[in-house]
């Protein structure tokens, strides 16, 4: 039996062309459980999710009721995605687990992230979030709210929000418990809460943290035998995209932080993964993994996906 991180990606939830309702995101996380469940079964596994749509479309809500009822800063936002899909996910777990009998309860935990004020992502905000703008609207929100705001491909203007590092996971005793006392976590959604700690007190801050990165920490932390990271996916490749493209089974950290530096990870989408996947061997790891949910099962007997080793 293994302790595992598991980071689940955005098509774990929703894929393309999914209106993103209720019932088609509870559809998708029971097709989710259903792909990990051998693994589940087998192993002490924390969950870890992404929170991009969800968040975006509460920032909606928010921002279009905000003359009937207050809006809410971005970090509560989060903390409302982070309830309602651990609210779908465990409804999914719990329901995969009655049909093949298992006994594992879930436990979804409402996490927050430990991250710098000194963190130079907060002089150059680079996340773009929520509704688009006119040009007179972003002008007023630069001028009332102080909001970095941006032109996005002529679609309109956005807000931008700093991505900091993650520095400690301020949950990392629950889920060590929980997880050793035979539960099944669901945690560090959306990367968790970004929290500071300013002249001796903890705050909330408007900003998004990396939900792979955040993941490694945890992985780290709760000193995981491996890190699996699941997206839509098999492999990295290089050259992606291109007739070129080749497929990364195996491989040293070394040799991946060199195809890394090459630029061959668009740092929007699988950049951060394959930052994420090295940071946790790098620390001490043995193991991290990048694959498919279809794929996750060959993957953990290591007959498919991206592999990173040390050294
Ligand atoms: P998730 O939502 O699962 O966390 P993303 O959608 O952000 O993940 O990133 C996964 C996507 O990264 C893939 O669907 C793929 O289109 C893209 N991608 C970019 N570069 C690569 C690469 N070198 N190898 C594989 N996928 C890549
Ligand atoms: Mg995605």
């Amino acid at each position: 039996m293994e302790k595992l991180v598991i980071a689940f990606g955005g098509n774990a939830l929703l894929r393309n062309g999914d209106v993103p309702s209720f019932e088609s995101q509870y559809s998708r996380s029971v097709d989710a459980f259903n792909g990990i469940w051998e693994i589940l079964e087998d192993n002490r596994v924390v969950i870890t999710h992404g929170n991009g749509p969800q968040v975006g479309n509460i920032l909606l809500q928010n921002e279009f009721s905000r003359s009937i009822t207050p809006s809410m800063p971005l970090h509560g936002c989060g903390a409302m995605s982070m309830g309602f899909i651990g609210h779908i996910m465990s409804l999914a777990y719990d329901n995969v687990r009655l049909q093949r009998g298992f006994s594992r309860e879930p436990i979804v935990i409402i996490t927050r992230t430990l991250v710098s004020e000194d963190d130079p992502a907060f002089l150059n905000p680079s996340k773009p979030i929520g509704p688009f703008y006119t040009k007179q609207e972003a002008d007023t929100f630069v001028q009332d709210r102080n909001w970095s705001m941006k032109e996005d491909s002529g679609r309109g203007w956005r807000r931008l929000v700093p991505s900091p590092a993650p520095m400690d996971i301020m949950e990392r005793n629950s889920i060590i418990r929980l997880l050793a006392d035979g539960f099944q976590p669901i945690a560090v959604g959306g990367g968790g809460i970004p929290i500071v700690r300013r002249k001796g007190k903890f705050i909330g801050v408007d900003a998004v943290i990396d939900k792979d990165l955040a993941s490694s920490l945890l992985a780290t932390i709760i000193e995981a035998d491996r890190f699996m990271i699941l997206t839509d996916v098999p492999y990295a490749y290089t050259h992606y995209g291109t007739k070129d493209q080749e497929k990364i089974g195996k491989i040293s950290l070394d040799e991946l932080q060199r195809l890394y530096d090459m630029g061959y990870f668009a740092s929007g989408s699988m950049g951060p993964k394959i930052k994420a996947a090295m940071e946790f061997v790098r620390k001490g790891g043995k193991k991290s993994i990048i694959t498919s949910i279809e794929n996750s099962g060959k993957a953990f007997h290591d007959h498919s996906g991206t592999i990173i080793v040390p050294p």
